[in-house]
């Protein structure tokens, strides 16, 4: 790169197979590996984790949560302190949300009009606006480098009224987030296509992103409650109506097996609390599945969570170990469940970029659910 070029956001396709693909998302603060998985750090933090040990588990870019940021300890005071990745220690890249999606789901006396969201916040009662005009200002203040576009997302079920009208305010409100983003080189902003289950409104919401032009384009409204099967049928064709040259990102999912599932209908990257909240309930994802670290089985037994592991908690400790430290409700048991977790998803992305790249995925999809369906190793 010639000096005084401004390096700016761009996405390479390095293969595919099927429909699944492999790339890098090329950013001013580093490259992101695809497909790639997100851990989230809603209040500036992965929870029970430093940020160099997230960077260690082999995360690229971390999810930050506007709704959260916004009300505590505010945009303004992260900008005035240097941005997000300054405060929060983090200097990869970071996508926040829009806030839209949160506001729905937390906060309290919610009031939905064309020009944006009212509501109180779930912390102290303080009434908010959110519009996105305001969003945009927002993910501008924190320093964002993937940016999101202000939606609305509807419960499902809902009726098929209900679907449109909320997807078409979506679409207008995706034209101002573009109108307020304005053009700010090496930041990017990502469009999310809505319309629920139904696919002529997928349709209808991707033309409308297309028309309006992004760096990227998300699959949102999924991952609400609608169940694995229904979602693996929506993603069966809406991914396809987005732009093939840019990446495509499925909002909140998921499990070790939505992942899959959606990287091989062609999505690149993801995002889900799933890890390091699990970690802190006593929960582990495996190559075997989950392993509920509370139970009893464990209590004696000094193997580690997985031999094949290297994360420092099945390196250095047993089950029995951390059965006890979350019995003792012990901090580290958080902060090693968490490591493991991550570390866990890390490799599953890993392993699907190495199968996509050799063009050996469908075999890789097998292993997979194979390994998994025989389950935990056999007790002591
Ligand atoms: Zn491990």
């Amino acid at each position: 790169m010639r000096c005084g070029m401004e390096k700016t956001f761009s996405f390479e396709k390095l293969g595919q197979d099927g429909k699944a693909r492999t790339g890098v998302i090329h950013t001013t603060r580093g490259d992101i590996r695809t497909p790639a998985f997100m851990p989230v750090g809603t209040a500036a933090t992965v929870k029970a984790m430093m940020p160099e040990s997230v960077a260690a588990t082999g995360a690229d870019i971390l999810l930050g949560n506007t709704y959260h940021l916004m009300l505590r300890p505010t945009a303004e005071r992260i900008d005035r302190l240097g941005g997000l990745h300054k405060f929060m220690n983090w200097d990869k890249p970071i996508l926040t949300d829009s806030g839209g999606f949160q506001v729905m789901s937390l906060a309290d006396l919610r009031k939905l009009t064309e020009k944006g969201v009212t509501f109180k916040s779930h912390i102290d009662g303080s009434r908010h606006e959110l519009t996105p005009e305001r969003s945009m200002e927002i993910q501008r203040l924190l320093g964002s480098d993937i940016v999101m576009c202000f939606d609305e997302c509807p419960a499902l079920p809902a009726d098929r009224d209900a679907i449109a009208k909320s997807m078409r305010l979506s679409m207008r409100w995706a034209d101002r987030s573009r109108e307020a983003f304005g053009d700010r080189p090496g930041h990017a902003l990502f469009g999310i296509q809505q319309g629920g289950l139904e696919q002529d409104f997928r349709q209808e919401s991707a033309e409308a992103l297309r028309n309006i032009g992004f760096d990227g384009y998300a699959v949102g409204g999924l991952a609400v409650g609608e169940g694995q099967e229904a979602m693996f049928k929506c993603l069966d064709f809406a991914p396809d109506m987005l732009p093939e040259d840019k990446p495509r990102y499925l909002m909140g999912v998921g499990k070790p097996d939505d992942i899959v599932g959606a990287v091989a209908r062609g999505i690149d990257m993801m995002d889900c609390v799933l890890p390091s909240r699990s970690g802190r309930t006593g929960q582990a994802f495996t190559r075997h599945g989950v392993v509920n670290i509370k139970n009893v089985r464990h209590k004696d037994d000094p193997r580690p969570l997985d031999e094949n592991c290297t994360c420092p908690a099945c390196s250095n400790y047993s089950r029995a170990y951390l059965h006890h430290v979350y019995r003792s409700q012990e901090m580290i048991s958080g902060m090693l469940l968490t490591w493991h977790n991550l570390h866990y998803f890390q490799e599953l992305m890993q392993g699907m970029r190495d199968a996509i790249a050799a063009g050996t995925f469908e075999a890789f999809q097998k292993t997979f659910h194979e390994t998994r369906a025989n389950g935990d190793i056999e007790r002591l």
